[in-house]
């Protein structure tokens, strides 16, 4: 087996908050607390989750918009979060982002063709002014953007097709790895499937590996290879596909599943309501941190906090009821 374009080890950012006299930093966000996971090349992998639990913090971490508190980010066997400037530079070239807004990640001033030659130009990728050209040209082509509208600016586009502006951009500088962190969540429902669709074809057509940033799970249903679920800062359960979908394991992934709508017209699931909010990530609770709201609670819940164990041949679970349940076969 080939190693993994990205490994992420026992990741953990802590943001320090402002309490007390003199604004002193006596308290910490616990954002991300202790995050494991690999991404193979030409692989998606969704990380899902309740807005707050932590996820877009990893995105972030991964980019290196900001130092780790502890842990390793590692690309194609090299560590990125301590990375000299000048290897962290090409490390920048090969991992790119599309964030939620395109609107507010594209500058309004600049023309297209100029938002696409940028990166081209920064990472030294065109030999000549020509290529620089042809390669702009063809990323229009790329995203199945008209090539007459290189000449105008952000503005001048729909919702959708500044998301493959989003897209084009981070496809410049030719990357192996692209972080979309909430790519469609602010699309409307038919041009969210035409953007998951492209995110596809270029994920097949250049083997790029997507880390999926979401909490729509209805859309990750239909494009992810792997998904990992986030609690307040912790990954609960790590499966393929099919098995997160046909038989989650964890407590708080079967209720978040729950609440995802069946294709057929009229059918239901079950919906498992959990009561109370997710507790601040200044002060988790102990043991399991999802023992506030879990409907299957047990007394050593709320000592000890449970580890991410296998449940099957590529499913990992934290919940201590899988110590006592079989494994299944796949
Ligand atoms: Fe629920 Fe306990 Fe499992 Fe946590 S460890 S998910 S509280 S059963």
């Amino acid at each position: 087996m080939s190693p993994p374009l990205l490994q992420v080890n026992d990741l953990k950012k802590h943001f320090p908050v402002k309490t007390g006299l003199f604004g002193r930093k006596s308290e910490f966000v616990y954002a991300v607390d202790g995050v494991s996971f690999e991404i193979a090349r030409g692989e998606t992998l969704s990380l899902v989750g309740e807005s707050g639990c932590g996820k877009s913090t990893v995105g972030r971490a991964i980019l290196r918009l900001f130092d780790i508190t502890a842990g390793q980010v590692i690309l194609d066997g090299q560590r990125i979060d301590d990375a000299h400037p000048s290897t962290m530079r090409q490390m920048r070239r090969r991992v790119q982002v599309v964030f939620q807004d395109p609107f507010s990640s594209l500058n309004p001033r600049m023309r297209v063709r100029d938002i696409l030659a940028e990166p081209i130009r920064n990472f030294g990728l065109a030999k000549s002014a020509e290529d620089l050209e042809v390669r702009v040209t063809s990323l229009m082509d790329t995203v199945r953007l008209p090539r007459e509208a290189l000449n105008r600016r952000p503005h001048e586009f729909s919702g959708g097709q500044r998301q493959r502006i989003g897209i084009a951009r981070a496809l410049a500088a030719e990357p192996e790895l692209i972080v979309c962190d909430e790519a469609v969540s602010a699309l409307d429902v038919s041009v969210k499937a035409q953007i998951v669709n492209l995110l596809q074809d270029l994920q097949r057509e250049f083997g790029l590996a997507l880390l999926f940033i979401s909490h729509d799970l209805a859309i990750v249903e239909h494009m992810t290879h792997r998904v990992a679920v986030m609690y307040l800062g912790k990954i609960v359960e790590v499966a393929p596909r099919r098995e997160i979908f046909a038989a989650p394991r964890h407590p708080y992934t079967r209720a978040l599943l729950s609440a995802v709508p069946l294709p057929e017209p009229g059918a239901q699931r079950n919906p498992i309501i959990l009561k109370g909010d997710v507790p601040s990530p200044i002060n988790p609770p102990r043991g399991c941190r999802f023992h506030t709201r879990c409907p299957l609670v047990f007394d050593r819940c709320r000592i000890e906090e449970p580890v991410l164990r296998a449940a099957g041949p590529e499913q990992l679970v934290a919940c201590h009821l899988e110590e006592a349940a079989p494994a299944t076969s796949g």
